[in-house]
């Protein structure tokens, strides 16, 4: 390791090994820092979705058929038992095992030159002179920053002075059980809205194990672990006995921001997760590419802010999740939920129009656009009692 890079990324998930491979495929001096080493465990559902592939393929090439363990033929979701609608013979959601699919990243951009340094914290950050200070003592300088660390960023808290709040954010529990331990067979991922409060449970079989897990936004929620035993026995039929393990994720609030001074937050360092969904990998990859290509522009002498750039890119990421926010409190508030719950069970075609939004075919403006039409006549023929 140098003591000086032309761009240092804090972070080795999916943000922070998009954003090496863009830059070091371009030839740019990169260094990657993450307090782990790989492969690491990281708590996730591991859900990838057609707008992951497609941000993979832009990203890093071709390859996406070695980096997800199941592929599902379609989606069910549940309110309480009964099954409210379903997704059949789509084809297009993919589950992973996160440790092996961020470590087969970070492995690509290593292979075009990105150094990794691994099992060493970055304490603090001095933005103004962009030095990272490890844990080992070492401390490396840069031109430009790029803050993926993850919803616990460091680099985010230096930039928004340690003002940064739980409530806004989501909490998940979340255990993976192998196949033989459950009394009935998971083939395709599982959705309940019932489970929690502003959130929802999930079921995602992933070969020889099912993840099972619960989140919902940490300020609408008391006790997580109740919540998440009383999901799995409703599900399983028998308490819970294993390990279940918890970690918050942004779930509706981004930086507006994105960083200053030549530092550049992506993924869940700058609140880049679905509000609705929890879906965050996509996100990250894009928004790690974006930062990538915002230094690239820099460097080029095609712009004199990057940070200018960089949130311009990042506009088409955070306008979705701005109409997402406003989504949601439709769908998870006490008031209106019952109807929500109503509309998916009539509609043949609303969970496909979700996939098609997943897929980036169409936005969430679009979406509230149209539904919202829908929606406007459902509540008046339940006003007039039909
Ligand atoms: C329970 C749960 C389930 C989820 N399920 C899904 C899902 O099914 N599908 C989906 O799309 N999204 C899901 N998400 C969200 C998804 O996991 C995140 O959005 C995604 O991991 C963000 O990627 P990232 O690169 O920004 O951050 P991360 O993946 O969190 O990577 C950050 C990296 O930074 C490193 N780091 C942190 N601090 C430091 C430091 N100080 N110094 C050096 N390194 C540091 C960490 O070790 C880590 O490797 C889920 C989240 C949770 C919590």
């Amino acid at each position: 390791m140098k003591n000086q890079y032309t761009a240092v990324i804090v972070g080795g998930g999916p943000a922070g090994s998009s954003a090496a491979h863009t830059l070091a495929k371009s030839g740019v001096d990169v260094c990657v820092v993450d307090r782990f080493r790989f492969p690491r465990q990281k708590l996730c559902g591991g859900l990838l979705t057609q707008r992951a592939k497609k941000n993979y393929a832009a990203i890093f090439g071709p390859g996406w058929d070695e980096m997800y363990e199941h592929r599902c033929d379609g989606a069910k979701f549940f309110d309480g038992e009964r099954l409210v609608n379903s997704i059949e013979n789509y084809g297009e959601l993919y589950v992973c095992d996160r440790s092996r699919f961020d470590a087969r990243l970070i492995d690509k951009s290593k292979e075009h030159g990105a150094e990794f340094v691994q099992g060493d914290k970055v304490k603090a950050v001095d933005l103004r002179h962009r030095v990272c200070k490890l844990q080992s003592g070492k401390e490396i300088t840069c031109r430009y920053l790029i803050g993926a660390d993850g919803v616990n960023s460091v680099v985010a808290n230096a930039i928004h002075n340690g003002k940064t709040s739980r409530n806004g954010k989501a909490f998940a529990l979340e255990a993976t059980l192998p196949v033989a331990a459950l009394s009935r067979e998971i083939a395709e991922p599982e959705i309940y809205f019932d489970s929690i409060d502003w959130g929802y449970g999930w079921i995602f079989p992933r070969n020889d194990v099912v993840v099972v897990g619960i989140g919902g936004l940490f300020s609408k929620n008391r006790d997580f672990k109740a919540n998440f035993n009383t999901f799995f026995r409703d599900r399983f039929g028998k308490a819970f006995t294993g390990v279940v393990k918890g970690h918050f994720l942004p779930f509706g609030e981004y930086s507006k921001r994105m960083g200053r001074d030549g530092v550049l937050l992506a993924g869940d360092a700058a609140g880049l997760v679905d509000p609705i969904t929890g879906e965050g990998i996509a996100y990250a990859m894009q928004s790690g590419w974006f930062a990538a290509q915002s230094v690239l522009e820099a460097l080029s002498g095609k712009t004199k802010n990057v940070n200018a750039a960089y949130r311009k890119r990042c506009a088409v990421i955070t306008g979705e999740l701005a109409y997402a926010a406003k989504i949601r409190n439709f769908l998870f508030s006490a008031a209106t939920r019952a109807l929500f719950i109503t509309a998916l069970a009539r509609s043949s075609s609303a969970p496909y129009r979700y996939m098609d939004l997943m897929s980036g075919d169409i936005t969430y403006r679009e979406l509230l656009k149209n539904s919202g039409r829908k929606l406007i006549r459902m509540v008046a023929s339940k006003i007039a009692g039909k």
